[in-house]
C-alpha cells in the first residue's frame, strides 16, 4: 500500500507518523507540512518518502537543504501540495488545519485514493461536494475524528435505515464547570489546557468554546446523512466513550477506547481489517464510573449556532467555520475575549443571511471558496468594531 500524510507534522500528523514507523510494508509517497521543517525532513527520512512539501515558498530553502543527499523530493507552495495530492497513491491522511485542508482531500478522491480524513473542515464546508465526488471516483472517505470513527465502527453490519440517533460525546473542555462571569475573562492559556486530548494548538481552543463540537455536528450530518434532530451531543467528562448509536429497538451501541487519535487513524489505516495498534487497553475497575451530562447552551452557545447552520443549509457552513478561523485568530491575538468568538461567528453569519448565496446549494467547490472568503473579511470587518 502506499500512502501520503497531508500536514504530517501537526498532532494527527505524528500520530499517523507513529503508526506508519511500525509498517515497513507500506510506501510512503508524500509528506507535507508547513514551517517546521526540520521535523518534517526527519519524518520523510524516516519514512523513505519519495516527496516532501512546505506549504510555504519562504521555508522551501530550508527544507531543501535539511534533505540535501536524501534523494527526496522538495517542494514548496499551495501549488505543490495540490500537485502532491495528485500523485498516485492508495491512502491519505486529511490533516492539515482549517479550510487549507478541502483542496488536497478533494484531488486526493479525484484519483480514486482512499481519503482519511481528520480535516473535518472539509465536510462542514463543502460536504455534499466531498461526498459526491468520492462517489463519482470510487473513492472512499473514512472518518478520523474519534467520534465519528466510534459512529462508523458502531454501524459495521448494520442497517442504517435502522438508526433512530447518534450521540457524540463532549469531554466538555478546561471550562466545563466555569460560570458564564469566569468564562468572560478566560485567557488563551486556560483555553489551551484539554483535559484528556493532546491535541493541536487551534482545535484545543475549539473544545474549550465548544465549536469543535458543533462542527462535529455538522460533519456527523454530512458524512453520514442523519437528520439534524437525529444528532445529539453530550458532555461526557472522561472522554472514554466515544460516541453511541441508537436503533429502532431502543439499543444503543457505545464505542468505548482511551483518548488516543493512534486508534481512529489505525482503524483507518486498516480499515475493513482490525490490526493491533499501540494504544492503552482500557482497565475500566479503575476508571470506575462513567458520567454524562446535558451541554450548557447558555454558557456554550457554539452548539445552537451549529443548529442553525444546519437548518440554513448551503454555503452556511462554509461562512460558518470561516467566521469561526477568524474569531479564533482574533481570541489568540487578544483582539477578543473568549465569548467574543460565538458572539462573532453569529454576527457573521446573521449578516450574511441577506447576501445572495448563502443559502445556495454547494456545487462547486469555486462558490464554497468564495463564501470562505466573503465570511472571512465581513467577520474581521466586525472584529474591528468590536475590538
Ligand atoms: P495541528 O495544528 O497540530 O497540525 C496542522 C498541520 O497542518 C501541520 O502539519 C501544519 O504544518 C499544517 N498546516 C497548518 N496550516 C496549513 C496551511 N494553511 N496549509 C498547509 N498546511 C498547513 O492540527 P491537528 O490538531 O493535528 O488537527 C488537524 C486536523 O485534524 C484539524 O482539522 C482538526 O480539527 C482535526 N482533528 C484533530 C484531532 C486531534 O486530536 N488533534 C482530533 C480530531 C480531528
Ligand atoms: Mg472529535
Amino acid at each position: 500500500m502506499r500512502v501520503s500524510v497531508f500536514g504530517a507534522t501537526g498532532s494527527i500528523g505524528e500520530s499517523t507518523f507513529d503508526l506508519l514507523i511500525r509498517r515497513p510494508d507500506i510506501t510512503t509517497v508524500a509528506l507535507t507540512g508547513g514551517r517546521n521543517v526540520d521535523r518534517l525532513a526527519q519524518q520523510a527520512r524516516a519514512l523513505r518518502a519519495q516527496l516532501a512539501v512546505t506549504a510555504y515558498d519562504d521555508c522551501y530553502a530550508d527544507l531543501k537543504e535539511a534533505l540535501a543527499g536524501s534523494g527526496i523530493e522538495v517542494a514548496a507552495g499551495t501549488e505543490a501540495l495540490i500537485a502532491a495530492s495528485e500523485r498516485p497513491t492508495d491512502w491519505v491522511m486529511s490533516a492539515i488545519v482549517g479550510a487549507a485542508g478541502l483542496a488536497p482531500g478533494f484531488r486526493a478522491l479525484a484519483q480514486g485514493a482512499t481519503l482519511a480524513l481528520a480535516n473535518k473542515e472539509s465536510l462542514v464546508t463543502a460536504g455534499p461536494l466531498l461526498m459526491q465526488e468520492a462517489a463519482r471516483h470510487n473513492a472512499r472517505i473514512l472518518p478520523v475524528d474519534s467520534e465519528h470513527s466510534a459512529v462508523f465502527q458502531a454501524l459495521v453490519g448494520e442497517d442504517v435505515t435502522k438508526v433512530e440517533r447518534v450521540i457524540i460525546t463532549a469531554s466538555g473542555g478546561p471550562f466545563r464547570e466555569w460560570s458564564k462571569e469566569k468564562l468572560a475573562r478566560a485567557t488563551l492559556a486556560q483555553a489551551m489546557i484539554h483535559p484528556n486530548w493532546d491535541m493541536g494548538q487551534r482545535i484545543t481552543i475549539d473544545s474549550a468554546s465548544m465549536f469543535n463540537k458543533a462542527l462535529e455536528l455538522i460533519e456527523t450530518r454530512e458524512y453520514f446523512g442523519f437528520e439534524p434532530a437525529q444528532i445529539e451531543a453530550v458532555i461526557h467528562p472522561q472522554s472514554i466513550v466515544h460516541a453511541l448509536v441508537g436503533f429502532r429497538d431502543g439499543a444503543l451501541m457505545a464505542h468505548l477506547g482511551a483518548p488516543d487519535m493512534r486508534h481512529a487513524i489505525g482503524y483507518a489505516l486498516n480499515w475493513p481489517a482490525r490490526a493491533e495498534l499501540p494504544v492503552a487497553r482500557l482497565d475500566l475497575a479503575q476508571i470506575g464510573s462513567l458520567s454524562f451530562e446535558a451541554p450548557d447552551p447558555e454558557r456554550f452557545p457554539a452548539l445552537r449556532l451549529a443548529r442553525e447552520v444546519m437548518d440554513l443549509r448551503g454555503h452556511a457552513g462554509a461562512a460558518f467555520n470561516a467566521a469561526k478561523e477568524v474569531a479564533l485568530d482574533a481570541f489568540i491575538a487578544g483582539q477578543i475575549g473568549f465569548q467574543g468568538m460565538a458572539a462573532l461567528v453569529e454576527r457573521t453569519v446573521d449578516s450574511l443571511l441577506s447576501d445572495a448565496g448563502l443559502t445556495d446549494p454547494v456545487v462547486a467547490l469555486e462558490t464554497v471558496t468564495t463564501m470562505d472568503q466573503m465570511a472571512r473579511s465581513r467577520a474581521r470587518e466586525i472584529v474591528l468594531r468590536m475590538s
